[in-house]
């Protein structure tokens, strides 16, 4: 019998393979470093705020968003008709493919980069072209350039690059844009832009001023602390960000959300303060890791990349025996992220203790 079946690109799609939590040990307390979490809790008036949006779940949210839009509006300086606000930032680069691509359109990515970008890719019916990262894990933007064809209609471009840790600077992005056609959208994700400590980082919401082909997706998952309620925002020309909002899910954002991350705008200044100190213990664990003799790239996220090819699943292995879960690309690497002051410490004893590449 006939049953119904997906598009046959649908079948095909890679699995996400979420960070898994700890594993319970006696006597041991134990550490998720598998993905790129924030590990502060909410601060106080964050968490006042949605608990008391938490009295109003009976009815549906805003489906505009409107004061979270008026929130953002007033603190990036651009108009709310430039913002799109989506259920985490992931669903802003779902909702730009959907939006964008017709069946067989390319889409052009570092790889390895962010999971989600093959698995949006093929979930839009369009086609993933990867082009590798450089050796110290940057990307290889000309060479991304150069993969750009007829068919291309959208580059994702991921700064700092989850999970190798380097940044783009402001100059490599502007040569890269002057390269890249008018008619391609170029998709500047910045999730981890608040952590960044280069000395030309990328100003995406400036760049996106300046380029009616480019789109910057940012989130509140991670400097701001806020994962679980999946709130994310993208700065967008007028018609994009319009387009964002016409294919999002209605109610997508919950009030819990809206009222987080309000909150969260008004603190900024206190989470900054957190995120400072994050990357003070990034650059430690970087630092220590180095000592201890391993070849990491540059880490301007809150996670660092450690090269292991066929120990990737040793390593994480006697990372989870200290009580420390980090996430493992089979044969590739393990991405280890920042996070308490006691795990970033096991982490770099664990470099200490498992040999390095030769
Ligand atoms: N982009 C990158 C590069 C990421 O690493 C992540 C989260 N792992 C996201 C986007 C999505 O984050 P969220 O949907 O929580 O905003």
């Amino acid at each position: 019998m006939a049953h119904p079946q997906p598009r046959p690109n649908v079948l095909q799609i890679p699995a996400y393979v979420p960070g898994r939590p700890p594993t319970a040990r006696e006597g041991m307390t134990t550490f998720k470093l598998s993905s790129n979490e924030n590990p502060y809790p909410p601060l106080p008036g964050v968490l006042e705020a949605a608990v008391a949006a938490v009295g109003q779940v009976n009815r549906y949210p805003d489906m505009g968003s409107t004061a979270l839009y008026a929130a953002l509006a007033d603190r990036f300086d651009v108009p709310v008709e430039r913002l799109s606000v989506a259920t985490g930032s992931v669903a802003l680069i779902y909702q730009l493919l959907a939006a964008f691509c017709d069946p067989g359109d390319e889409v052009v990515h570092a790889w390895r980069s962010f999971e989600a970008y093959p698995i949006a890719i093929a979930a839009a019916g369009a086609v993933s072209v990867r082009v590798p990262v450089l050796a110290d894990g940057r990307h290889d933007l000309d060479a991304m350039a150069a993969a750009v064809t007829e068919r291309t209609k959208v580059v994702l471009v991921c700064t700092p690059n989850n999970p190798t840790g380097p940044a783009v600077t402001q100059a490599e992005l502007d040569a890269f844009l002057a390269q890249v056609p008018q008619r391609v959208l170029v998709v500047v994700d910045e999730a981890y832009a608040e952590f960044v400590r280069t000395p030309d980082p990328v100003d995406g919401v400036a760049t996106q001023a300046r380029h009616d082909n480019v789109v910057v997706t940012r989130t509140f998952s991670k400097a701001y602390g806020l994962a679980a309620l999946r709130v994310g925002f993208a700065v967008a020309p007028e018609p994009v960000a319009g387009a964002l909002r016409a294919v999002s899910l209605p109610f997508g954002v919950s009030t819990v959300a809206q009222a987080a991350a309000i909150a969260s705008l008004a603190a900024e200044a206190e989470l900054l303060e957190r995120v400072d100190a994050l990357v003070a213990e990034r650059d430690r664990v970087l630092a220590g890791v180095r000592e201890a003799g391993w070849r990491v790239p540059d880490a301007q996220g809150n996670f660092v990349w450690f090269e292991l090819g066929e120990r990737t699943l040793d390593f994480a292995a006697a990372a989870d025996e200290r009580g420390v879960v980090v996430r493992p690309f089979a044969g590739e690497g393990a991405r280890v992220s920042i996070g308490e002051a006691e795990a970033n410490d096991r982490v770099v004893a664990l470099a200490r203790d498992f040999p390095p590449p030769a």
